[in-house]
């Protein structure tokens, strides 16, 4: 679903809620943190949103896209016990993601190998209930483990992880459209490479919503059928904590 556009720019299969939430986002507080966003296309008769490619500043990339708050599932965010509050959903470890230039080309989504499928669901309890107490989980250390491979345990790399982080978590407290916006199945890229740059963007709002006119979520309190919560900042805080002990170990 995607297709690598010549100018840095990659193109995404259509979608109009995710055209609507970046239209937004390019006029909000968080735009330093998503990609650019330069309308739609119709390309070969299909149509496309046209956004900066992430992956265009960097040599020879590593990333990892992390899945946040709850799941996209319907079904499964009515069983909301049994959701994560953060996933791994791709991971290349230290080897750079391949990927080619050429205008008509697939894009380089990088693909979960079988290898690595297991972090797709971290911060899932045995039991079937929500996380709240990470210190103390096996699944924390899993993802720990995630990101010390991925980082290679690199000092300056996980700094800059972590100061991209903290610049997101302030300033989602600011943004109006994380206010009114439900945020489901969507990703934090993290992107380094080996002259040690190393970013962090909020992707994907294909299943991101607007709330009704006046409704507003915390992001960081319990779901309960109908509230609507989607528990990012917990993903969010949780992730910080894991970079910072990462950090200073
Ligand atoms: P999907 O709906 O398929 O999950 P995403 O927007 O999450 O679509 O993108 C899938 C993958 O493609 C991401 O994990 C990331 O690796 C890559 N990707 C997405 N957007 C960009 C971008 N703007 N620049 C570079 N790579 C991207
Ligand atoms: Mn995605």
């Amino acid at each position: 679903s995607f297709k690598a556009a010549a100018n840095g720019r990659i193109l995404k299969k259509h979608c109009e809620s995710e055209q609507r939430c970046l239209d937004r986002l390019m006029n909000d507080v968080l735009k330093p943190y998503v990609p650019a966003y330069h309308g739609d296309v119709v390309k070969d008769g299909e149509r496309y949103n046209q956004m900066e490619d992430l992956l265009a500043e960097f040599d020879s990339p590593c990333v990892m896209d992390c899945k946040m708050g709850v799941s996209l599932n319907l079904l499964e965010t009515v069983a909301i016990n049994k959701i994560s509050m953060l996933k791994v959903t791709q991971v290349s470890p230290g080897g750079p993601v391949e990927r080619s230039d050429t205008a008509e080309n697939t894009a380089p989504a990088p693909t979960p190998s079988p290898s690595n499928s297991a972090l797709s669901l971290l911060f899932k309890k045995e039991d079937g209930t929500v996380n709240r107490d990470f210190k103390k989980t096996r699944t924390k250390e899993q993802v720990m483990e995630a990101f010390s491979e991925f980082t290679r345990g690199n000092r300056n790399v996980l700094n800059s992880y972590l100061n991209r982080l903290k610049g997101i978590r302030a300033t989602l407290e600011t943004s109006p459209f994380f206010k009114c916006h439900e945020v489901i199945g969507s990703s934090l890229l993290f992107i380094h490479d080996k002259q040690e740059q190393a970013k962090v963007w909020m992707i994907d709002f294909g299943k991101t919503t607007p709330l009704p006119e006046g409704q507003v979520l915390q992001h960081n309190v319990p779901w309960v059928e109908g509230n609507r919560e989607d528990g990012y900042l917990w993903g969010l805080d949780n992730l910080i904590q894991i970079l910072t002990e990462l950090s200073q170990s």
